[in-house]
């Protein structure tokens, strides 16, 4: 994604599952504004060395950093390498998630807990170093008005019900309390803390929703707006969240979702 204005000159940011969908939009949006970039990958690390090619080629800083956001020392790792490679960390977009969709009568524990263990604890444990980092650095040097941002990626289902994905749902509406509760205890350190709610956004995730034309005039008739979401739809949200445009943003969930959680069903009178 290319932006017209470098509004995250001097910031580094860490974007977590940066190698596809949302999170590589992202981070490309994030580096383009020019930040420098640790781009978190899970297991693709030839898609997360090519952004940092792309990246680099135009002039950016950007390094890939492999980590499991559900494991403690891993996200310790990930942040160490942040104040390795560029001094500080300024930005988290904490991005990486999951589906293992079923029923609830057929759901495993297995599947309940991986859902739960990225989607939230994972949350939890990048947001918690991202203050731990923030309060640690100096006030003088800071490239922004705040001492810091944290953006957690959560989904129109932080706040609508979704039968057969009840770990998922379950993980963003946890997710929207934890943004809440954790911006509300870091604002007077000058932490600001946000959430994006994307509706249906093209990316691997549900590409079962959008591959085939049968299933995405079925997904359409979710979006008043009429088209699916792309990824850069959500970068753009996040650099300006990320940046001094949205200083005085804080404890906010941005909706990103061509109205999806409008109720569409009552559009046309109820
Ligand atoms: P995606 O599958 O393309 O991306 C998910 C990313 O998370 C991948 O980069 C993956 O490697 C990473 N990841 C998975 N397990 C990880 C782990 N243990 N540690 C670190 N990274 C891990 O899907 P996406 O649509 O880009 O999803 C990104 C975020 O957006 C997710 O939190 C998802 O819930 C949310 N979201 C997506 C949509 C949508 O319509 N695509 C809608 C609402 C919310």
């Amino acid at each position: 994604m290319e932006t017209t204005t470098r509004s995250l000159k001097d910031h580094v940011a860490i974007v977590t599952g940066a190698s596809s969908g949302i999170g590589l939009a992202v981070a490309e949006g994030l580096a383009s504004a020019g930040a420098a970039l640790i781009a978190n990958y899970h297991s693709h690390g030839e898609a997360a060395d090519e952004l940092v090619e792309r990246v680099t080629s135009k002039g950016g800083r950007a390094v890939a950093v492999q980590a499991d956001v559900s494991k403690e020392s891993d996200v310790l790792r990930l942040f160490d390498a942040a104040v390795e490679h560029f001094g500080r960390v300024d930005v988290l977009v904490s991005n990486s998630g999951i589906q293992k969709d079923a029923a609830v009568a057929d759901m495993t524990l297995d599947d309940w807990n991986a859902v739960i263990g990225i989607n939230l604890t994972g949350q939890f444990l990048c947001t918690r170093e991202a203050v731990r980092r923030f309060r640690a650095q100096p006030k003088d040097g800071r490239p922004s008005r705040s001492a810091g941002a944290i953006i957690a990626m959560s989904s129109v289902h932080e706040i609508i019900p979704w039968a057969g994905h009840i770990n998922y749902a379950s993980a963003k509406g946890g997710l929207r309390m934890l943004m809440q509760t954790l911006a509300q205890e870091v604002a007077a350190d000058g932490i600001r803390v946000n959430a994006i709610a994307p509706g249906a956004i093209r990316t691997p995730i549900n590409k079962a929703a959008w591959e085939t034309d049968e299933a995405l005039t079925k997904l359409l008739r979710l979006i008043p707006y009429g088209r699916i979401g792309e990824p850069e739809d959500v970068a753009r949200a996040a650099v300006w969240l990320a940046s001094d445009e949205a200083d005085y943003v804080t404890g906010t969930t941005l909706f990103v979702d061509g109205g999806m959680s409008l109720y569409p069903e009552f559009r046309d009178n109820g």
